[in-house]
C-alpha cells in the first residue's frame, strides 16, 4: 500500500519470477478427492495496492472460475479505495485529516482494520503500531535525502506515535485522535485483508479454490488447479543486487492447503543513508527501521493475521517474535537473519510445511 511507483519495477519483474516459478514448481500428483472438473482462470498482473497482484480461481466451468477473479479483484479495488495513504480521497486520508479535530464514522472495513491493528498492538506490546506514519514519512524523506533525520526531528514524529492515542467506539464504529498529527498507515495489514475479504467474495462467488497475490501477501485454499494436490508457495532469497534487483533464488518452497503465507522484509524497500540500510518496518521503541531479521514469513490461517504478525516479528526480532508465534495456534514462522548468511529460524511446526 505504501509502496511509491518508482519502486514498483524491480517488484513486477520479481513477482513475476515467483509466481511463475511457483506454478510450475506445483507437483503432479495422484487426484485424491479433489472435485474432478477443475477449471482455472487467473487475472494475470494487476497494479492495485501499490503493488503487483495475481488472483487465480478454480472452478467446475470457465466462467465460474472467471466471475471468481473479477470479485476477488473487485474487493482489493475496494480496500484499496478506503485504505491507502496514497490517496487523498481515501476513507483513511479524511481520518488523518479530520479525526483530531473532531470524530469520525467509518466503514465497517476500516473499522476492522482498525480495531484489528490495536489488538495486534496489545498482542505484540507494540512492536506493531499503524500509528507510525509520523515515522516512516520522515525515514523515508531521510532516504531520499541521503541524511539520517535530527534528534528533534525524531521527538516530533514520535510524539505523534502510539496506538493509545486512538479512540475507537465499536457501537457507533467512529474513530478519534487524542493528539494533533497522528498520521495512521495501514501498510503492514492492510493488503492481508484486502486478500482475505477477496477470498471471501470468490467462495460466495462459488470458488472451489483459489490463490491470491498481493506483492508477497499470499492465500491459498480449497481445490487447486488439476493436477496437483497442495499449493505452492516459494519464498525468495532476501537479497538485492546492486541494482536493487531482489535476488531470483528460492530459499525454499512451501506446500500448504487453506493457508495464508505472508513475508515481510527489508530487502525490498528500505532507506539507503551513508550506505546503511534503514527497513521500512520502523520499530517504535527505537524510532528507527527493525534490525536483525531480512525475512519474516507467516503462514496462518487467514492473511489479515499473517500480514501483521510478520511485520510485528521484523520489529520484535527473532527471539521475542518467535517465542510469540509459538504460543499462536496454527500459525508458524520462518525467520532469515540478516547478515551474510543468512541463517533460518523456524517455529516448531513449520518443518511440515517446507517441500524436501
Ligand atoms: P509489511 O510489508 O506488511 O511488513 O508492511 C510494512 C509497512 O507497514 C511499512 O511500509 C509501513 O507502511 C507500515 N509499518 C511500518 N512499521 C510498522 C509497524 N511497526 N507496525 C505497523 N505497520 C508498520
Ligand atoms: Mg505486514
Amino acid at each position: 500500500m505504501s509502496k511509491k511507483p518508482n519502486r514498483i519495477k524491480p517488484i513486477v519483474i520479481i513477482g513475476a519470477i515467483l509466481v511463475t516459478v511457483s506454478y510450475f514448481i506445483l507437483t503432479v500428483e495422484r487426484q485424491q478427492g479433489r472435485p474432478r472438473n477443475r477449471i482455472t482462470a487467473e487475472s494475470g498482473y494487476r497494479e492495485i495496492m501499490g503493488t503487483f497482484v495475481r488472483i487465480m480461481a478454480v472452478a467446475a466451468n470457465k466462467q465460474t472460475a472467471q466471475t471468481c477473479v473479477d470479485k476477488g479483484l473487485e474487493q482489493l479495488e475496494l480496500v484499496d479505495n478506503l485504505m491507502s495513504v496514497h490517496n487523498s480521497k481515501s476513507e483513511i486520508s479524511e481520518v488523518n485529516r479530520d479525526a483530531y479535530r473532531h470524530t469520525v464514522k467509518v466503514s465497517e472495513p476500516v473499522f476492522e482494520v482498525l480495531q484489528r491493528s490495536v489488538e495486534f498492538s496489545k498482542l505484540t506490546d507494540g512492536a506493531f503500531d499503524i500509528t507510525v506514519g509520523p515515522l516512516v514519512d520522515l525515514w523515508y524523506q531521510a532516504g531520499k535525502e541521503n541524511q539520517k533525520p535530527t534528534e528533534s526531528e525524531i521527538a516530533s514524529a514520535k510524539a505523534k506515535v502510539g496506538y493509545e492515542k486512538l479512540v475507537l467506539d465499536a457501537e457507533n464504529k467512529t474513530l478519534r485522535f487524542t493528539v494533533d498529527g497522528i498520521r495512521l498507515d495501514l501498510g503492514g495489514i492492510a493488503k492481508g485483508y484486502g486478500v482475505d475479504l477477496a477470498a471471501r467474495a470468490m467462495q460466495q462467488a462459488g470458488v472451489l479454490g483459489g490463490m491470491i497475490d498481493v506483492g508477497g501477501d499470499i492465500r491459498c485454499f480449497g481445490a487447486p488447479p488439476r493436477g496437483k494436490q497442495k499449493w505452492s508457495v516459494g519464498l525468495q532469497e532476501p537479497k538485492t543486487d546492486e541494482k536493487g534487483l531482489v535476488s531470483h533464488q528460492l530459499v525454499l518452497v512451501l506446500e500448504v492447503v487453506d493457508r495464508a503465507v505472508t513475508t515481510s522484509g527489508d530487502y525490498r524497500r528500505f532507506a539507503l543513508i551513508d550506505g546503511k540500510r534503514y527497513s521500512h518496518i520502523i520499530n517504535p521503541s527505537t524510532s528507527s527501521g527493525a534490525e536483525g531479521l531480512s525475512s519474516v514469513t507467516i503462514i496462518a490461517g487467514n492473511a489479515t493475521d499473517a500480514d501483521a504478525l510478520a511485520t510485528a516479528v521484523s520489529v520484535m526480532g527473532p527471539e521475542k517474535g518467535l517465542a510469540l508465534i509459538e504460543t499462536i495456534p496454527d500459525t508458524e514462522a520462518i525467520l532469515i537473519s540478516s547478515g551474510l548468511e543468512f541463517k533460518q529460524t523456524l517455529t516448531s511446526g513449520a518443518e511440515k510445511y517446507i517441500k524436501k
